[in-house]
């Protein structure tokens, strides 16, 4: 294609003018880089850089733009819809830029843009710190911080964008802004929540919390027993602390059984109340397993990687649920029903919380003020389940309809379904586009949750 012929001219000046290796598809590591967690998303970026730091982010979107090149940003490679990845341009790979620094006093982390979470989970917590983050550590923060962050954390602490104190940004200019509650606060406010719509976090400045061991493991009921579960764990989650966060879901067993699974996680300082405070979530029916205990805060970050490795063929689709009532569970179980393939989950995250919930217009971060949030997410191994699978996950995500608020999570939006993006943002749409015609009026980042200028 046309960028293939620029590129392959250009090539040398991106070389001459960066320190990271320049891949192209002739190199050994190009195929390595060019794919993503999803196995669903295949394309062929005409180069990757590697980059070796902030000065190269700028070259790169220097040369892009002298060139006419389109860029795609790669931070963890984890987004759904495969947005780090282009096909013909250039992309701007941030996996070599993962250090982390802590600073135990002020208790604040600074970290590269392509950190991923186990990065930062690792370095805060030989200071017996932790920072809000998702429940993966494979994850990369660029992209999930910018889109917003649920973890275990969240309902008691905001979602990850809440607690960015700092951000360094390459513009679509290829210049370097500081964005903060001071600096560019429109900035700052935007990228919060906005995705990679206006730039290129190179770092961020996190505030961290004492956490150095949480409560928390898995608990398993048959399948069967779905629809009583859900009903207890709503019942439940509805009361619980802020210093507890319980995810529910239909799941599967090692050998491809089918479940229904909890997974809590606490993460106040008294562990013995957290054992207490988990033990009703055993008692909502005959569980097959319970695994509960206190452990480092970096295993239970760790506890779901397996689950979810790199290389499965993965479509989702989300939905904001107000509130669990009878018939949205009902619903939810019959949903389940379709789903076939071992690997495949519908998931219900818990939400509710005083800090998540806060003024959704403190920061781009609109999709607030719903209790649960649902993800479908089949996950198969052979192109020729695609359709059947994309199918069972749009059909079930509608069925939930009538229960859901019309937004969908960002950072969960798969290809083809761009079209929920805007809507998402809410009432923050308008603000949002104001800070893109100033940041981004070309749309030089557009691969992302694109907000048009
Ligand atoms: P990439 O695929 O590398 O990038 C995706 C997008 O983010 C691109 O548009 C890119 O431009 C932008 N981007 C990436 N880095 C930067 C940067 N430094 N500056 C500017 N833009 C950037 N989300 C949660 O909230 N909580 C969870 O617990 C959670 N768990 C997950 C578990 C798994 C297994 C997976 C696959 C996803 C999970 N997510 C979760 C969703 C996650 O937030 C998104 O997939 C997110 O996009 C991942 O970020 P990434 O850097 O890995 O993405």
């Amino acid at each position: 294609n046309i960028n293939q012929a620029v590129i392959s001219d250009g090539i040398d000046e991106l070389r001459s003018s960066t320190r990271g290796d320049v891949l192209t598809p002739s190199d050994g590591a190009y195929e390595e880089v060019r794919r993503i967690w999803n196995a669903l998303i295949d394309r062929h970026p005409g180069a990757i850089l590697r980059c070796s730091g902030t000065a190269d982010v700028a070259a790169a979107v220097k040369w892009a733009r002298k060139h006419d090149i389109e860029v795609s940003v790669r931070g963890g490679g984890h987004n759904v819809g495969g947005r780090a990845v282009c096909d013909g341009g250039l992309m701007i790979d941030l996996s070599r830029m993962r250090s982390v620094y802590v600073d135990p006093v002020a208790k604040t982390v600074r970290a590269q843009g392509g950190a991923l979470l186990g990065d930062v989970d690792r370095e805060t917590h030989i200071f017996g710190l932790a920072v809000p983050l998702g429940v993966v550590s494979q994850t990369g923060i660029g992209g999930l911080v910018t889109g917003g962050g649920f973890g275990w954390q969240s309902r008691k602490r905001g979602a990850s964008c809440d607690n960015v104190i700092e951000m360094e940004i390459v513009t679509a200019e290829g210049g370097v802004l500081t964005a903060s509650a001071e600096e560019n606060a429109d900035l700052f406010w935007g990228v919060r929540g906005g995705g990679g719509n206006f730039g290129v976090v190179t770092s961020f400045l996190f505030r961290a919390y004492d956490l150095a061991t949480v409560v928390g493991g898995l608990i398993a009921y048959a399948r069967d027993a779905g629809a009583q579960v859900l009903r207890g764990y709503r019942d439940f989650t509805m009361n619980a602390p802020e210093d507890l966060t319980v995810y529910a879901g239909f799941i599967w067993g090692p050998d491809g059984t089918p479940l229904t699974a909890l997974v809590p996680c606490w993460i106040g300082d008294d562990k013995e109340a957290g054992k207490k405070a988990i033990e009703p979530l055993t008692k909502l029916g005959e569980p097959l397993m319970v695994e509960i205990g206190e452990m480092p805060f970096p295993a239970m970050q760790a506890m779901l990687d397996e689950a979810y490795a790199p290389g499965s063929r993965n479509y989702w689709k989300s939905a904001y649920l107000e509130n669990l009532s009878d018939a949205a569970i009902d619903e939810i179980v019959r949903q389940a029903e379709g789903m076939t393939i071992p690997g495949s989950a519908l998931l219900i995250e818990h939400t509710a919380g005083a800090t998540l919930h806060r003024d959704a217009n403190d920061n781009a971060l609109a999709s607030r003020g719903w209790d649960y949030l649902l993800g479908v997410m089949p996950m198969w191994q052979d192109a020729k389940d695609d359709e059947e699978q994309i199918a069972w996950a749009r059909n079930a995500t509608d069925a939930m309809e009538p229960y859901s608020s019309g937004m969908a999570y960002a950072n969960y939006v798969s290809e083809g379904d761009e079209a929920i993006m805007e809507p998402s943002f809410g009432d923050n749409l308008k603000r949002l586009r104001e800070v893109k015609r100033k940041y981004d009026p070309g749309n030089f980042f557009h691969l992302n949750a694109n907000i048009a200028p």
